[in-house]
C-alpha cells in the first residue's frame, strides 16, 4: 500500500515509534528512524527492517530537543530517501512532579520535545506534500492530550496543545490531500511506562506486576495494557484511502480511560 512513499517517525528507536516505522515499512514505504539508544542495537534495528521486508531504512540521532536538528531531519530524510510522504511525530519524554516542584528545565524540555518538535517538523514536511498533492502526518498525543492526571503540569500541556495543533495543521491542509491527525493511547508498556511502574514499586515496596496491575486499575477500565502492534495498525489505517476524510481528530484508544 505504501511503496515509494517515504516515511519519518521520530522517536523510532524504542517503543510506539519503533512499531510504527515497523508497519510501515512492511506496507513498503522507505524510512528514517530517529532518536536515542547503543549505537550497534540501533544498526541492528535498521539493517533488520531493511532487509526483512525490501525497504530502504536510514537513522538520524538528531535531538528533537534542538529546532534546527528538526528540521534538519526532516531535511535529511528528503536528502536520503527522496521526499517525505508520512511524518509521525511520537518522540515523547516524560517527568513527575507536583507543579510547584516541577524543575523549570524538565518543563522546557517536555515542551521542547512532545510539542515544539512536531510544529518544526511539520512546518518543514508541509511544503514537500502540498508539491505531491498527499501527505500523512500522525501526531502521538495521549489521553493525557485530552484530560489530565496529577503531577504532569508538562507532560498535559504539551499533548494538550499537540492535539491544538493537530487541528489547526488539519484546517490549513483540508482538501489538499494531505490529512494531519493525533491519536492519543492509554498505557502502553514501553520504556517511559515501565520506568512509571518501577518507581511506584519502590514507593510501595512491591514487585513490578503489583506496580502495573495498581497502574492500569487506577485509570484504564479494561486493565489491560494497549500494545505498540494495536496503536501501529491504526497509523496504517490513517495512511489507508479509507482515511482520506480523517483528518483533525484525536482519537483515544484506551482502554476506556477517557470514558469515565
Ligand atoms: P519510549 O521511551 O520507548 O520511546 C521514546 C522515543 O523517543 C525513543 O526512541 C527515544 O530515543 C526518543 N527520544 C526521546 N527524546 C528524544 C529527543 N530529544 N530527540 C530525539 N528522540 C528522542 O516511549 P514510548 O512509550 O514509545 O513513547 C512514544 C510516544 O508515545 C511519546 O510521545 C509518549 O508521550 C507517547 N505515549 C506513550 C504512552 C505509554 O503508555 N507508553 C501513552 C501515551 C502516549
Amino acid at each position: 500500500m505504501l511503496k515509494g512513499k517515504v516515511a519519518l517517525v521520530t522517536g523510532s528507536t524504542s517503543g510506539i515509534g519503533l512499531a510504527i516505522a515497523r508497519v510501515l515499512a512492511k506496507e513498503g514505504a522507505d524510512v528514517m528512524l530517529n532518536g536515542f539508544g547503543d549505537a550497534q542495537t540501533i544498526e541492528k534495528t535498521r539493517a533488520g527492517i531493511e532487509s526483512e521486508f525490501g525497504v530502504r531504512v536510514a537513522w538520524s540521532g538528531a535531538d528533537l530537543a534542538q529546532p534546527a536538528a528538526v528540521t534538519g531531519l526532516v531535511e535529511y530524510a528528503v536528502r536520503r530517501l527522496g521526499g517525505i510522504d508520512i511524518l509521525c511525530n511520537n518522540a515523547g519524554i516524560q517527568h513527575t512532579a507536583p507543579v510547584e516542584r516541577f524543575p523549570p528545565d524538565k518543563w522546557d524540555a517536555i515542551i521542547a520535545v512532545n510539542l515544539s518538535a512536531a510544529f518544526h517538523a511539520t512546518r518543514v514536511a508541509v511544503p514537500h506534500m502540498r508539491k505531491k498533492g498527499w501527505g500523512r502526518i500522525v501526531n502521538t498525543a495521549s489521553v493525557h492530550g485530552l484530560v489530565a492526571s496529577v503531577e504532569k503540569a508538562a507532560y498535559v500541556a504539551a499533548k494538550h496543545g499537540l492535539v491544538g495543533l493537530t487541528k489547526v495543521v488539519a484546517l490549513e491542509t483540508a482538501g489538499s490531500g494531505i490529512t494531519c491527525n493525533a491519536f492519543c493511547p492509554g498505557w502502553v508498556l514501553t520504556d517511559l511506562i515501565r520506568a512509571q511502574i518501577d518507581a511506584r514499586a519502590a514507593k510501595s515496596g512491591g514487585d513490578f506486576e503489583a506496580g502495573a496491575r495498581e497502574l492500569l486499575s487506577e485509570k484504564q477500565p479494561s486493565k489491560q495494557f494497549v500494545t505498540v502492534e494495536q496503536l501501529a495498525a491504526y497509523i496504517l489505517f490513517l495512511c489507508s484511502p479509507a482515511a482520506d476524510q480523517v483528518t483533525g481528530t484525536a482519537l483515544p484508544l484506551d482502554g476506556g480511560w477517557t470514558a469515565q
